[in-house]
């Protein structure tokens, strides 16, 4: 089992290790000292797969454990799935010192975890996360939220983990699709550090290094996110990608995943830079390589101007501007603030 400690408002421990979902309850429970009960969330996909052996576990180590499921898919990533947890809570007597666990992937995480922000006005929870995203991504950070019929992830808080458990062998499960939308992170995280994410990426993953990897994102997320909680700075080199990827992905009416429209941005933003010369021919055909390798690589059927004009109204933009991360060489990204023109120009 590899440990990666992270460190923010609260310092916890994401554990990484093949079959440790049988002891999820045990290597939750000096992190739950006082907690008598637990509520283990999931959808309706996740649950007939994992939920028992989660159940049994918790159970054995001692807690008073519920579950609760709810329908798979995004589209009830809602503020009333959100109120039926609370209420199931308020029901089951849950107090301050008891928690929730969120087991799947990252619609089961943010909807949890902004449950766990808000009910009694915060309490504990632990993440059990089931796909590739979840696993080196949204469960570990903190962000926690809900959509809106206006838009994705407009009502949120951030509220750490208490705990983050993921055992691999939850992804033999997962479809195809769902694997490479968590690999569209991947490939990120392999540009932004280079070093051995960017090998193992090259060398393609497998069961032996797939452990391996996913601590080194997680690691290197970690690192980040220690250094910019909420967001203001350096943790904006996590948007790589972003701002086109989004654009994107709304653009397509979310036909496209998050993992393949971050990956065509990373894939327009490396070829603008390398284009301008500020990134290498050795760099970017590294990139184009990674993204070939994973099945990622595709020119955007949308024009690069009404990307733009979509990112506009992103809401991580601010008034002066965008801070948009560009791509220097694999393990050098940098944070740039353009005027939507200027990004315009850029990626023309
Ligand atoms: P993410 O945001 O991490 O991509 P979602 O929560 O949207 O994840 O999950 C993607 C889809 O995969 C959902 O339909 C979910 O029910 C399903 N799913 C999650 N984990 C597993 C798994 N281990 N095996 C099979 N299906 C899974
Ligand atoms: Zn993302």
């Amino acid at each position: 089992m590899i440990t990666v400690s992270v460190s923010a408002s609260e310092n916890y421990n994401v554990l990484i290790g093949r079959g440790i979902l049988a002891d999820v309850g045990k290597l939750c429970a000096d992190k739950l000292k006082n907690t008598k009960k637990i509520l283990v969330v999931s959808d309706s996909n996740v649950t007939p797969l994992y939920t028992a052996k989660v159940k049994k576990s918790f159970t054995e180590a001692g807690f008073e454990t519920y579950t609760l499921t709810f329908e798979a898919g995004e589209e009830n990533k809602t503020l009333e799935t959100f109120g039926n947890i609370a209420e199931s809570a308020a029901r089951l007597g849950f107090c301050r010192d008891d928690a929730f666990a969120a087991l799947g992937g990252g619609v089961t995480g943010d909807i949890t975890g902004f449950a766990a922000a808000c009910y009694m006005r915060g309490i504990k929870y632990v993440q059990i996360p089931t796909t590739l995203l979840a696993a080196i991504d949204s469960s570990v950070g903190g962000k926690t939220g809900v959509d809106l019929p206006e838009g994705k992830n407009l009502v949120g808080a951030f509220h750490q983990p208490s705990a983050v458990v993921f055992d691999p062998e939850v992804l033999s499960t997962l479809p195809e699709k769902e694997l490479r939308n968590g690999l569209g992170e991947g490939i990120k995280y392999a540009v932004l550090k280079g070093g051995r994410i960017k090998e193992i990426i090259q060398s393609g993953l497998n069961p032996e290094n797939l452990e391996e990897f996913c601590a080194l994102c997680v690691k290197y997320k970690s690192e980040i996110v220690s250094r910019d909680e909420k967001e203001s700075g350096v943790r904006q080199l996590l948007n790589l990608g972003h701002t086109l990827g989004h654009a994107e992905e709304k653009l397509s009416g979310y036909k496209i995943s998050h993992g393949e429209a971050i990956a065509c941005g990373i894939y327009i933003m490396a070829k603008a830079s390398k284009n301008k010369g500020t990134l290498s021919e050795r760099a970017f055909e590294e990139i184009v390589g990674m993204l070939e390798k994973t099945n990622l690589l595709r020119e955007s059927e949308i024009g690069k101007e009404e990307l733009v004009a979509a990112a506009a109204t992103d809401k991580k933009n601010h008034a002066d501007g965008l801070n948009v991360v560009t791509v220097r060489d694999t393990g050098d990204c940098r944070i740039e603030k353009m005027s939507l023109k200027e990004l315009g120009e850029y990626i023309k």
